[in-house]
């Protein structure tokens, strides 16, 4: 196979829901969040194996996600949508029977308009600045809103990665400050909102990052694993150079493998120097430049070079590449590229 491979772990995923929602008490529902295609693994086979799990309730980004979503599972879902309801979106958020989290009068005003009596919740905002309705907006619309019944009242913390960031409580303060004796449920907790502790659990959680192994569930089971395979191995002489802008010199004859992956695969050119990848157990670094199809590996240690050399799995998993490059696992995990030849384990 002349392609990189793409191994996603349903089963892992419906693990690591698990594990977080023994983190919640009983009462408490955790949700899944699916969005930017179930963090670039399939929204609709990641839904569809946590829908098996007994996971009720589901969050999209914008709502042509959440269509995806209602396709996946069947009718009896929730499906909240974070963005809204946003112009041009009423068709699609009453024929996929989606929840848009209003966060603005506008979008207040458009929903009870466009979309009277249907299903609604409502975003607060407690100092992220993001996405949410401001507090005096909410003073305003306040009464017309819960007598109107929304499902779910949210908010979202900035810093919840961060266990001893004030800014944790403040937001959850300011929260309480807000929501104290609706009669509504409530959620403020993603994935490290859950590993806060229970004050911030409310009625119902919402990760996403942990369902697919990613920091800060650090007790994560891995999900995926992507292995590319050796196009050609070479002798590189000392002096010899390797790579775009010979960006690589070898100081002692050296083996160099180049294998089928690159930046165009969402193996960004920062990981360059830093990284490794594996030989069955064994690291080799990445020498030269990451190019947009292939990266090329120091495999001079190895007594036989594998077929294929692993870029992740459960030696470096997406938070260990993604120090090397300089980001976060989400942005790994939603770069992995469309050219992978994807194979998906576990029930489905
Ligand atoms: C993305 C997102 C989540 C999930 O966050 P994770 O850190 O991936 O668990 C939850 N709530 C909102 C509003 C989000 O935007």
């Amino acid at each position: 196979m002349g392609s990189a491979h793409l191994t996603i772990d349903l089963d892992a995923i419906a693990a690591n829901w698990t594990a977080l929602n023994a983190k919640t008490s009983d009462h408490v529902e955790t949700a899944a969040v699916v969005k930017a295609n179930g963090y670039g693994l399939s929204a609709s086979r990641v839904a569809r194996r946590l829908w098996k799990s007994g996971v009720k309730s589901f969050f999209v980004a914008v709502a042509s996600e959440g269509k995806t979503v209602r396709e996946a599972v069947g009718k009896d879902a929730d499906i909240y949508v974070f963005s809204g309801h946003m112009a041009h979106d009423t068709d699609v958020l009453n024929s996929a029977n989606l929840i848009p989290l209003l966060n603005s009068p506008e979008q207040v005003t458009r929903h009870f308009n466009e979309a009277p009596g249907k299903p609604f919740g409502v975003q607060l905002d407690t100092g992220m600045n993001r996405l949410g309705m401001e507090p005096d907006d909410w003073t305003d619309l306040r009464s017309d809103l819960m007598s109107a019944g929304p499902r779910l009242v949210m908010s979202h913390l900035a810093c919840a990665d961060e266990p001893d960031h004030t800014m944790n409580h403040h937001q959850l303060r300011t929260f309480h400050e807000l929501t104290d004796g609706i009669a509504h449920r409530r959620s403020l907790a993603a994935t490290g909102g859950i590993l806060l502790g229970p004050d911030y659990h409310f009625d119902l959680v919402r990760p996403g990052v942990g369902l697919y192994g990613g920091l800060p569930f650090s007790e994560a089971t891995p999900v995926v694993r992507l292995t590319a395979p050796v196009i050609q191995v070479r002798t590189v002489r000392p002096f010899e150079t390797v790579g775009y802008a010979n960006s690589w010199t070898a100081n002692i004859e050296s083996q160099v493998a180049t294998i089928a992956a690159g930046y165009a695969d969402g193996l960004i050119r920062a990981m360059g120097p830093r990284a490794k990848v594996f030989a069955g157990d064994v690291p080799c670094p990445v020498v030269g430049r990451v190019s947009m199809d292939l990266i090329t590996i120091d495999v001079s240690h190895l007594d036989e070079v594998p077929e294929h050399l692993e870029i992740l799995g459960t030696h470096q998993g997406v938070d260990d590449l993604a120090e090397a490059a300089g980001t976060i696992g989400y942005e790994i995990l939603t770069s992995l590229g469309s050219r992978y030849v994807r194979t998906y384990e576990g029930i489905a």
